[in-house]
């Protein structure tokens, strides 16, 4: 059962963020479907600058986290606190729902997905701009949103289609970065890429992290891509939350038995598949 939405409010366009405290924080969050608790009490926080993981397999409630976050669903029960204030009450007119959305940018796994195939990709990144920032020129915005993303300027001509799949998550990361979000929530952003392609955008987003001090929320079902980029994880199962920690910590030692079994489930010399079945059929 949802609870009641609360009464739309307005709220000033650009507060000031608070000195201190958290980045992000959620806490309590609880989404049902049916019968399916797809997220259920899921509390974790995200320092400034700082990049967390979320980990566990398909249908553990990672994305459904993401979208809530993100402002594309609303929970049933919970807070998402960014800055101190909550995203996920209702608020009044078209500036303020925009305003709010600049701050947190989703990047998902498919940016065939998310790119318009007849746009070329300036003309995406200016469509964006112009909704967010109008009356502006944004022609050397783009060049330098390109740039930030090691494509350079001449990649503004192409279409969708003339680039490849690592080429297109760096589009993708350049509208995301486009609006000056404080959190990127990349979900499966790299899963679809190749080894050496995937390697390469996540040295991308480790040095935009750097220059900007933006906040990630990496989610993933790959506990190589957490080692490399987050410094903070939780392990969810079934919508629950059954591990959270440093990400040295946890996966140098990991507490709980499905944390251990993810962790088994990375293909290495002598695994043993019939050993991790047998593992996962006895939690
Ligand atoms: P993950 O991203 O970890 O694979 P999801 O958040 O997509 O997990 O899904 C968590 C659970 O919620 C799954 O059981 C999924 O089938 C269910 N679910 C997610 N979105 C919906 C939806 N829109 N309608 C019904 N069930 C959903
Ligand atoms: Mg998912």
């Amino acid at each position: 059962m949802s609870e009641p939405l609360s009464e739309p409010r307005s709220e000033p366009l650009s507060p000031a963020p608070p000195p201190s405290g958290p980045l992000l924080e959620v806490s309590g969050l609880r989404r049902t479907y049916g019968a399916v608790r797809a997220v259920d009490d899921v509390s974790f926080t995200l320092a400034a600058g700082g990049s967390l993981g979320i980990v566990g397999e398909s249908g553990s409630g990672k994305t459904t986290t993401a979208r809530i976050i993100v402002g594309l669903e609303r929970p049933d029960a919970g807070r998402v606190l960014l800055h101190g204030r909550d995203r996920t009450e209702r608020v009044r007119g078209k500036a303020h729902r925009l305003a709010r959305a600049r701050q947190v940018q989703l990047v998902f796994q498919d940016p065939f997905l998310s790119l318009d195939p007849r746009t070329a990709v300036g003309a995406a990144l200016r469509e964006t701009l112009r909704l967010h920032f109008p009356g502006t020129d944004h022609r050397h915005r783009v060049a330098e949103l390109l740039d930030q993303v090691g494509l350079g300027s001449k990649a503004a001509e192409a279409l969708p289609r003339h680039l490849s799949g690592g080429q297109r998550q760096r589009v993708a990361i350049a509208r995301a970065l486009a609006v000056q979000p404080a959190v990127l929530v990349l979900d499966e952003a790299v899963a679809a890429l190749d080894v050496s392609v995937q390697a390469q955008v996540l040295n991308l987003l480790a040095d935009i992290r750097e220059q900007t001090g933006i906040g990630y929320l990496f989610i993933t079902h790959d506990l190589g891509v957490v080692r490399c980029v987050t410094e903070d994880v939780v392990v969810l199962r079934h919508g629950r939350i059954v591990e959270a920690g440093r990400t040295a910590e946890v996966l140098a030692a990991p507490r709980h038995p499905y944390t251990r079994l993810l962790l088994d489930s990375v293909p290495r010399p002598g695994w043993d598949p019939q050993r991790i079945a047998a593992a996962r059929r006895a939690l």
